[in-house]
């Protein structure tokens, strides 16, 4: 069994919608995904329709913006009930900060790469949730860089002058929130030094103590030694490691399947999540 928990759609900055994600799951050779996009869950009924197409089982998911003192911190939550209203407010409140500060973003780059917003909203679907890459998008078809990777080298890196923060989650109280909802709350590839500053490991085992399920220790932004690491802090605190892509369609490098989950893991998962992994029907 061929298992990928941390996929991202159109409805965030993917670059395939849910229907295609799906499509190319089957296609890597799946047969479990999570669909986890940026504070958002808009596109698990899109995906969900297409599970008997494909033969591919769906993991609900989203990715959830936080911070820890500061720090940024992504926190996977899966099988949490989507009408829980604390999650929701959550996620639409990161949507909405995540708007205006990419246009706060606009307006500085625009000084120097004369763009608009408009540019950024033309390479976003409707609705998505917005992030860098749409500006990063946007700054290719305005012919400034050639892809994604160049845009966040040159403009869009956290430390650099154009670079502005949104609203995010105290990942505490949201390790707690996700638990509340049913969730199984995951940090997100919390080795990935090439992004910023990494959660010391004081705080994940604080995190441990409050409900926090897992480490997505096989991630594409970890080295051996960050990867060793993560699996010995998880085993000393007792808490799941998953694998993932974190596939963002043509949008990055990351190819679906190339870290994956163990089934035994996913077991574990499925037994602490509110909602059930909607499989194909059986033949
Ligand atoms: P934001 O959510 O607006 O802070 O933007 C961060 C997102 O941009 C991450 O979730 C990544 O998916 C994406 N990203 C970060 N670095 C790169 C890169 N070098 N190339 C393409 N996408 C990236
Ligand atoms: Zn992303
Ligand atoms: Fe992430
Ligand atoms: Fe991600």
């Amino acid at each position: 069994m061929r298992i990928d928990l941390h996929t991202h759609s159109s409805v965030s900055d993917g670059t395939d919608t849910p229907r295609e994600v799906m499509h190319q799951a089957a296609a890597a050779g799946l047969d479990v995904i999570a669909l986890t996009d940026h504070d958002a869950t808009a596109g698990w009924a899109q995906a969900v329709r297409e599970v008997a197409a494909t033969g591919v089982s769906l993991v609900h998911g989203a990715e959830l913006s936080c911070s820890a003192d500061g720090i940024s911190v992504h926190l996977l939550s899966l099988l949490h009930d989507p009408n829980d209203p604390e999650l929701q407010a959550q996620m639409q409140q990161a949507r909405e900060s995540r708007e205006h500060r990419a246009q706060v973003m606009v307006e500085r780059i625009a000084v120097d790469y004369p763009m608009t917003f408009r540019d950024v909203l033309d390479h976003a679907a409707h609705g998505a949730t917005i992030g860098r890459p749409h500006i990063a998008d946007a700054m290719v078809a305005l012919g400034y860089v050639p892809d994604r990777a160049a845009a966040f080298a040159r403009v869009l890196a956290s430390d650099g002058p154009y670079y502005v923060r949104h609203y995010v989650q105290d990942v505490r109280a949201a390790v707690q929130r996700v638990r509340a909802a049913g969730g199984v709350p995951i940090i997100a590839h919390p080795r990935a030094v090439a992004r910023g500053r990494v959660v010391a490991d004081e705080v994940i085992a604080e995190l441990a103590q409050i409900g926090l399920a897992g480490l997505e220790v096989d991630h594409r932004d970890h080295d051996t030694a960050a990867r060793a690491h993560l699996r010995a802090l998880a085993a000393d605190l007792g808490l799941l490691v998953t694998g993932a892509s974190d596939y963002h369609g043509q949008g990055k490098e990351n190819r679906l399947g190339e870290n994956t989950t163990d089934p035994e893991v996913l077991a574990r998962i499925l037994e602490q999540g509110r909602l059930e992994v909607v499989r194909p029907p059986r033949p």
